[in-house]
């Protein structure tokens, strides 16, 4: 490379390179997305589409960084754990977060057509002005570009097994809350026919029991038979075979508590020669990328897919 008498401007440049051997969350969350999903008319309280979108934006995004173990989505948010191994960019936190976040909106908008019934995204149109070869041009007449779908980004480093277990926790557990409240307050609106001000004055201060019995008793609608996809949200991980049941058996209590690296659960079950250890590296590039809606808080989930601590 050249070198001029500007190069010494590369000095100014601040890298904030995230803590070593600590799990990193890079969180998206849609900028706006209780207007834009206005704009575009979801389904209240979940459009089926919309997640089904933000779910196979997900997918993109584990599958094409291989570093990642598990990516978690509620809403118009998806957290994405790296490998506490990772060295992708240095682990600096701006080059990371801003590839996940660009990756995710990449496909996010360009996948939007196929969830959305072949229409665009991006305003109402104002018809396209191909002779406009010049920027300026493109912008003033091309397309509309209001409404576009965006998304912000954040990393969080989390030490301990456990941390990344709860902060998963946590997620899931708002999407529980929010799903419940959600769910009960637009039966409210949309079948009782009551205004959203008194849907949301008369469940003020109620607890989940009266949540659940308003919508029984007034909506016969039991909430352990909504979608799963809304109850408990979306898990992306690779699939591999899943541990036999047998060799679950004495593997200890199972708890998170065990962060000291390998881990004696996943020795027992996942001790690996180095032989192993790269037929596995294969074996994780090659994996399928699923979703699920499952429970991520029992420890089930984990104890079933050692892979992915080790
Ligand atoms: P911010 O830019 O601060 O994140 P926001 O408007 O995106 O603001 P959030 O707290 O992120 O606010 O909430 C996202 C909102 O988007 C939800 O409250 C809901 O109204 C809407 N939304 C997201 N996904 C869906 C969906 N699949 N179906 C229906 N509505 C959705
Ligand atoms: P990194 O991911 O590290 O940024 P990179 O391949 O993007 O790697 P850059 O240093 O950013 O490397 O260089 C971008 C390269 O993309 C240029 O060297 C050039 O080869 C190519 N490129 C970018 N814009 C154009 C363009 N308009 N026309 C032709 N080639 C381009
Ligand atoms: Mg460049
Ligand atoms: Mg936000
Ligand atoms: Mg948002
Ligand atoms: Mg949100
Ligand atoms: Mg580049």
């Amino acid at each position: 490379m050249a070198n001029s008498k500007y190069e010494y401007v590369r000095a100014f440049e601040r890298d904030e390179m995230l803590l070593p051997n600590t799990w990193i969350v890079v969180r998206v969350d849609g900028r706006g997305f209780h207007k834009l999903s206005n704009h575009y008319q979801f389904a209240k309280p979940n459009d089926q589409r919309a997640l089904e979108l933000m779910n196979a934006a997900a997918v993109h995004v584990v599958t094409t960084i291989p570093d990642m173990i598990i990516a978690y989505g509620v809403s118009d948010e998806f957290s994405f754990v790296f490998h506490r191994s990772t060295t992708l960019f240095e682990r600096r936190a701006a080059k990371l977060v801003s590839t996940v976040v660009s990756t995710f909106t990449a496909a996010y908008v360009a996948l939007w057509g196929t969830m959305f019934g072949g229409r665009s995204v991006g305003g109402t149109g104002k018809g396209d002005s191909g002779a406009a070869f010049s920027s300026a041009a493109l912008v003033s007449t091309g397309p509309d570009l209001t409404m576009l779908p965006t998304f912000d980004g954040r990393a969080v480093c989390y030490p301990t097994w456990e941390n990344l277990r709860d902060y998963l926790n946590w997620r899931q557990v708002d999407c529980h809350i929010n799903n419940l409240y959600n769910t009960t307050f637009w039966a409210m609106v949309q079948q009782g026919g009551m205004t959203a001000t008194a849907a949301e004055e008369e469940l003020k201060g109620t607890v989940a029991a009266d949540k659940n019995e308003i919508l029984f008793s007034r909506f016969q609608i039991n909430y352990n038979n909504e979608p799963d996809m809304y109850k408990k949200g979306s898990v992306v991980v690779r699939d591999y075979e899943l541990v036999m049941a047998g060799a679950e058996k004495g593997r200890g209590n199972g708890n998170a508590d065990d962060d000291d690296g390998e881990g004696e659960r996943g020795q027992a079950v996942y001790a690996l020669s180095k032989t192993q250890k790269e037929k596995d590296n294969k074996a994780r590039q090659k994996a399928k990328v699923v979703v699920l809606h499952v429970d991520i808080i029992k420890d089930e989930f984990w104890d079933t897919r050692p892979w992915l601590k080790t």
